[in-house]
């Protein structure tokens, strides 16, 4: 029996290194249908442009090896709560005492014709980026498109880039990266990347992709065709909870939780890009998938799984730390908003972009591009969310130490 965990990426590695770190001693189990179970997942791009090998993206902690985890691969289709059971497709019954679902997500795809055609690819697991490495190899590919502007698409996009191919970075909304970054770094990010030759189109939704022979040969837009020998769908993601359906484990777009990562389901805990869970700036609960987040909550599942009582931290909206084009980008909270009760503080040199959003009388976004010196210390202050009143031209004009900073309220 012991505790069944559904998943192999990072949430459940931390969740499971966090029990043995709090004295669980009893079994641990983890199922999944990743091969392999244990790598740095926002790694993969490094795959595709060769600047890594498969070895050197595996993770250094392996909770078969390192905690005395049994790894079982299948893939679960069901869990049955009042019999503590997870029921994988081979037919092959698990009993749990705890059950931690980390499922992660999934690419969630455009409605659009043509996506069943040799060449599109989506990027989200080893077995996908080995898979569009082997199909660039065995195949006269000189031009790609990818459909989606995100980190994903972005990075994907400059990975394909490097590896000679013409590629086309298509984005349905005005600007890229968002809500990463506002206008304006979206400005400067675009202007790099076109420098490096990569085509970038914005506004424009993604119609049909094109085929000759089955194969992809282009994608249609609304104002034309883009010829290309691969497509690569980046279009964001959605929780794995389709197995859950049924089994009274409370779900929206991802799995409801208590601060202390608990389901519906008292002996069923989640964590990971699966949880859905209070906003620290809406007033609803979000998901947040993000390799920090994983990290995050995979500790606080595990701790209390063992036993503990660790409360989780709200989830910001955006909390990104890449480098982009060749920038550094830091980015939190909520970064693109203006007006309506949000006050901007901005200041552009160059490639070298700062910007600081209050509401009222807290930080409510971060960004900085190009130079990023010190954005860690408005970044704790924004997820303190610590009221600064008078304080925020000096903050803005970095004329605060970090002392000042955390330590006065600035209401006196
Ligand atoms: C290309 C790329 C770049 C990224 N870049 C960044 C970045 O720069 N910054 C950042 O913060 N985040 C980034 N991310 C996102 C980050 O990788 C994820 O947020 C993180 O990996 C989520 O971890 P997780 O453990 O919750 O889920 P996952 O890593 O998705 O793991 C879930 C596991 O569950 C398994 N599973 C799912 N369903 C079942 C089932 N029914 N049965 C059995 N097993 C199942 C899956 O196979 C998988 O092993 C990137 C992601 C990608 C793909």
């Amino acid at each position: 029996m012991g505790v069944v965990v559904i998943g192999s990426g990072i949430a459940a590695v931390a969740a499971v290194q966090a029990m043995r770190a709090n004295r669980y001693e009893g079994e641990v189990t983890l199922v999944t249908n990743d091969e392999p179970p244990f790598y740095y997942r926002p790694m993969l791009p490094s795959l595709i442009d060769g600047s890594k090998t498969m070895e050197e993206i595996l993770l250094t902690v392996d909770p078969v090896a390192d905690f005395g985890a049994e790894l079982v691969k299948g893939t679960v289709q069901g869990v049955n709560c009042a019999a503590k059971t997870v029921i994988l497709s081979s037919g092959d019954v698990l009993g749990y005492e705890k059950l931690l679902v980390a499922s992660g997500s999934s690419p969630s795809f455009p409605q659009i014709k043509g996506l069943d055609a040799e060449g599109v690819f989506t990027l989200r697991t080893m077995k996908d980026a080995l898979g569009l490495c082997s199909y660039l190899q065995r195949t006269d590919v000189s031009k790609a498109v990818v459909i989606g502007a995100g980190l994903v698409g972005v990075r994907t996009a400059e990975a394909l880039r490097r590896r000679g191919l013409a590629v086309t970075l298509v984005e349905r909304l005005p600007t890229i990266l968002y809500p990463v970054v506002d206008q304006v770094g979206a400005a400067i990010v675009a202007s790099r990347l076109q420098k490096a030759g990569l085509e970038v189109i914005v506004g424009a939704r993604a119609e049909q992709v094109l085929c000759s022979d089955g194969k992809v040969a282009g994608l249609r837009l609304a104002s034309g065709e883009i010829p290309a020998e691969v497509v690569v769908v980046a279009t964001g993601v959605r929780p794995n909870v389709g197995f859950l359906e049924g089994s009274g484990v409370d779900c929206r777009r991802g799995i409801l939780v208590n601060p202390y990562l608990q389901t519906s389901q008292p002996d069923i805990y989640a964590a990971g890009d699966v949880v859905e869970y209070l906003g620290l700036l809406e007033d609803e609960p979000i998901v947040s998938p993000l390799w920090t987040t994983a990290v995050a909550t995979g500790k606080v599942a595990g701790t209390n799984i063992a036993g503990g009582k660790m409360r989780c931290e709200e989830f910001l909206p955006v909390m990104s730390a890449a480098e982009i084009g060749g920038l550094p980008v830091i980015a939190a909270g909520l970064v693109a908003m203006e007006g309506n009760g949000y006050e901007v503080f901005e200041r552009r040199e160059g490639e070298n972009y700062r910007k600081l959003v209050f509401k009222g009388d807290t930080l409510a976004g971060v960004l900085f591009v190009g130079e990023v010196e010190g954005a860690g210390v408005y970044v704790s202050l924004l997820k303190a969310q610590k009221r600064v009143g008078g304080l925020k031209r000096q903050i803005a004009a970095r004329r605060l130490t970090y002392a000042q900073l955390v330590g006065s309220s600035g209401d006196d």
